[in-house]
């Protein structure tokens, strides 16, 4: 039999990554939209009034904008139709794209292929979010590998092209991160001073809640939703998480997620969850893609060798391992684990 874990889930799962508000804390004015399938919610503290008000309605509205050029699901979307001139012509795309694509392919550089936008054929096959399961046949996974190759992604100043017909880019893994950076972005372009954007566990913030503590973030349990695993203050950073938990189905009671090692087309085994903390949502999100596809020991060599990221990591045996700065970040908190 053949389950289906639907985004709806963890989208309730997604509440409890932040702590909820204690007795005495200041009011705060908080909206939700659904965008690149998930909840996101933007938090600005203080009563609601119509600067804040209109502050939110142009971040979501950026959002939306990004959603619309930089996802796969939509067939009229920019970057559907770089898919769809695969091995053909290049297409003008905005500015946003080419920026997410080079940052992509950086990532993947500096990964060792770990990240690789170039995966959607393989993508597809998995049906993550649709009907799921059983695993795709063996014959079919290498066919669809052989049009994985970030090396087939040409960019020049305003359009991109992809070398080989078949060819797919799948920005699932880092276009959420940037929409959150440009949502903090245009919060503070309205003078917004102090926010939280969360959208589904990627989240960034701008000041803090109020003059006496920063903006709280708990990091959710891989097996128990309800509970966390550890926590911290955020101020200047952002955080995203990658887990074997937030999109996956169970085949013969085989966990089959959405994470995949780009040579192979399986899912990542060696990790069931990474946080990474970066200075901005795209990297934090890149980052802990990559990471958990490389597992502890590389995961943990790689963020180590950037300045201003950190990383927590939950290998398949329940082990955690931490990066050097990661519990001296400001209010840290290690609940246990399992
Ligand atoms: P989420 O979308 O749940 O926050 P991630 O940011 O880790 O999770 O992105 C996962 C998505 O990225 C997958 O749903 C898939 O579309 C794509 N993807 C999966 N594996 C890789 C990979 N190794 N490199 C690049 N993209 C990937
Ligand atoms: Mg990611």
């Amino acid at each position: 039999m053949t389950v289906l874990f639907r985004p709806a889930l963890f989208i309730l799962f997604a509440f409890f990554l932040l702590s909820a508000c204690k007795p005495g804390d200041r009011p705060q004015e908080k909206r939700t939209r659904f965008l690149m399938g998930t909840l996101v919610e933007i938090s600005i503290p203080g009563p609601a009034t119509a600067r804040t008000e209109e502050a939110s309605n142009l971040a979501f509205a950026e959002m939306a904008r990004l959603e619309q050029m930089m996802s796969t699901h939509r067939p009229d979307s920019e970057l559907s139709r770089v898919n769809d001139n695969a091995g053909g012509s290049f297409t003008p795309v905005s500015p946003e794209l080419i920026e997410v694509v080079r940052r992509g392919l950086e990532w993947g550089e500096r990964s060792q292929g770990a990240l690789a936008m170039s995966l959607g054929p393989v993508v597809d096959l998995w049906h993550f979010d649709g009907e799921s399961g059983p695993p795709p046949a063996g014959e079919s996974l290498a066919q669809a590998l052989t049009r994985v190759d970030e090396s087939g992604i040409e960019i020049r100043e305003q359009e991109i092209r992809l070398k080989r017909p078949g060819m797919k880019l799948d920005l699932g893994a880092i276009a959420k991160g940037f929409a959150v950076d440009r949502a903090i972005g245009v919060l503070a372009s309205r003078g917004v001073k102090n926010a939280l954007v969360n959208a589904g566990g990627d989240l960034s913030v701008l000041g803090r809640p109020s003059a006496e503590k920063a903006w709280r973030v708990g990091l959710q349990h891989p097996r128990k939703p309800e509970a966390l695993v550890a926590a911290f203050d955020a101020e200047g950073i952002a955080v995203a998480t990658s887990g074997d938990y937030q999109r996956y189905f169970l085949h013969e009671d085989v966990r089959y997620h959405h994470l995949l090692v780009p040579a192979t087309g399986l899912p990542s085994r060696k990790l069931i969850s990474a946080t990474l903390v970066a200075k901005n949502a795209a990297d934090a999100d890149a980052l802990a893609t990559a990471v958990f596809v490389l597992g502890r020991e590389k995961g943990l060599e790689l963020i180590e060798s950037l300045k201003n990221v950190e990383g927590m990591v939950i290998d398949a045996s329940g082990e955690v391992g931490f990066s050097t700065g990661f519990k001296k970040l400001p209010g840290f908190e290690f609940r246990g684990y399992p």
